[in-house]
């Protein structure tokens, strides 16, 4: 049974929810989520909707009980990183002047890496630790 689509959703357990959805608020309206009404101040959840109707939504949320560490490490067990499509390497730079615009550091600016040819990204923590990276890989995005 193939999947109907890639991923249905993806749901953040972050230390300071207010924090993240000021930080999720700018990179995912940049990249085409748009916000989603959900009926709690805390929680805030933004979706990207395909040209095929398919879509995927990512939802930042407080951490249930006492979290064991405030940061995430990605080199625990777990999810080293997430990383979204640009259509272009243009849109790889605009996300690295939006973030940086705000104030947000950027670990590894945009580059080229040797993955595929053309692949071009940046990588950078959003406040929780998790590691993000922007991507234009001319082989997904022709
Ligand atoms: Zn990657």
């Amino acid at each position: 049974m193939p999947t109907r689509e890639f991923l249905s959703h993806i749901d953040l357990a972050v230390a300071d929810p207010a924090e993240a959805i000021r930080f999720y608020e700018l990179l995912l309206t940049a990249l085409g989520f748009a916000r989603t009404e959900l009926d709690s101040p805390d929680r805030a959840s933004w979706r990207l909707i395909a040209e095929d109707g398919s879509h995927f939504e990512i939802e930042v949320r407080p951490p249930r009980g006492t979290p064991s560490a405030r940061r995430h490490n990605r080199n625990d067990p777990g999810i080293d990183h997430l990383a979204f499509h640009a259509d272009s390497p243009a849109d790889v730079d605009s996300i690295f002047d939006r973030l940086t615009a705000y104030g947000y550091p950027v670990d590894e600016p945009p580059r080229h890496y040797d993955y595929s040819p053309g692949y071009y990204a940046l990588g950078f923590d959003d406040p929780n630790g998790i590691r993000l990276e922007v991507v234009h890989d001319p082989g997904t995005n022709p």
